[in-house]
């Protein structure tokens, strides 16, 4: 990744926004050094290690205010991706759930909200992988929507449920961009978006990749998602940023290079998000009941299971996972599992038989939701 400048890339911004958005993101530096080790041995025990102290350094400082994440869509997802090279069970496909955060923090510039993960459920069905399995039911198609790709809200009606305004999204981010479409909140250039003052936060690496995408990546992108989409709403990170008090944006390639994962310090520890690994199960699978994966983790030493649908860096990976759980650290509850909150999660599903979370830890909700 890009290591020339902690700095995000604001060329497209005045010098006075230039200056309020550096009062909000700052960069953090934990990872710099140990990113640098070649050896992929030597890398993962540096981030291990940089991962313990990042850890102890945000839980002695302030937490957000305001943390909730909400159901948004199922949709199925092919389980030989899910849990890599792990499956025993013939049943194709998992469900998974994708959640919207919605993040409030103090900043030097005041109270910031932040939407994480808002997902275009209507134009991400788009994307040529999802499009190509409801394609195959023909005329029944938005039948077979329905069945497989159950919707429990938008991201619209999210917002109406806690009297949040468009007006008040201040940044919106994705830990990646796979199947996202960006128009609708940000606008293409001809028609705005519906959020006004937001601003998206994003790796500088996967921000530029998803825009000239390799034949690998296309089947994992939403067709023109990204068209038109104003330069000067896109803020393009160089690496780990906190965004005011609570929040951090790390760096955790693998999934894709320019993923990310959020951290949040909630009441109930560090709540890290991602979609490295599709669920709790996956940081310690050596704990899951799901059936393949302990066996798989005995077998082979792996301390994670990766979600590995494009595999664009499987080590870095790797890595990241591992860092994303130390940072995490164990679930108040669930004992045996990481404090995730993962974007894209595996859940029960009586259309897709044999596969449940050992852990689950439901819709999350923290703090009073500041109105402006
Ligand atoms: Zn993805």
């Amino acid at each position: 990744m890009t290591t020339d400048t902690l700095e995000p890339t604001t060329a497209h911004h005045s010098s006075m926004d230039k200056e309020w958005l550096s009062s909000i993101i700052q960069p953090i530096e934990h990872f710099e050094e140990a990113r640098r080790y070649r050896a992929t041995h030597t890398r993962l025990e540096a981030m291990r290690l940089a991962a313990e102290k990042f850890r102890t350094d945000m839980l002695n400082k302030p937490q957000v205010k305001f943390y909730r994440s909400m159901e948004l869509i199922r949709v199925p997802y092919p389980t030989k991706y899910a849990f890599l090279n792990c499956n025993i069970i013939p049943m194709p496909f998992i469900h998974i759930l994708n959640r919207l955060f919605v993040v409030q923090v103090d900043t030097s510039e005041g109270l910031k909200t932040i939407l994480l993960s808002p997902s275009d459920a209507e134009a991400n069905a788009e994307t040529p992988y999802f499009k190509r399995i409801t394609n195959k039911a023909g005329p029944a198609k938005d039948l077979l929507k329905k069945f497989i790709a159950p919707q429990s809200n938008t991201v619209n009606g999210c917002l109406e449920q806690l009297g949040l305004l468009p007006e008040d999204i201040d940044f919106i981010s994705y830990d990646h961009l796979h199947t996202q479409d960006l128009r609708q909140w940000l606008g293409d250039g001809n028609k705005p978006g519906l959020f006004p003052n937001a601003r998206l936060l994003v790796m500088k690496d996967e921000w530029q990749s998803a825009k000239a995408l390799l034949p690998p990546q296309i089947d994992w992108y939403c067709p023109n998602g990204l068209a038109g989409v104003p330069e000067e709403k896109v803020i393009q990170l160089d690496s780990d940023v906190m965004i005011g008090d609570g929040l951090a944006l790390i760096s955790t390639p693998g999934h894709t290079a320019g993923n990310h994962s959020f951290v949040a310090h909630t009441p109930e520890g560090l709540k890290v998000t991602s979609e490295n690994g599709v669920g709790p199960d996956c940081y310690a699978p050596e704990k899951s009941r799901i059936p393949g994966l302990k066996k798989y983790a005995l077998q082979t030493g792996m301390e994670v299971i990766l979600n590995g649908n494009t595999l664009e860096g499987g080590m870095d990976q790797y890595i990241s996972m591992v860092v994303e759980k130390t940072i995490a650290g164990t679930h108040p509850v669930y004992r045996d599992f990481p404090n995730m909150a993962n974007s894209s999660e595996l859940t029960s599903y009586w259309g897709f038989p044999g596969y449940k979370p050992t852990a689950a830890y439901g819709d999350l909700h923290f703090g009073a939701l500041t109105k402006k």
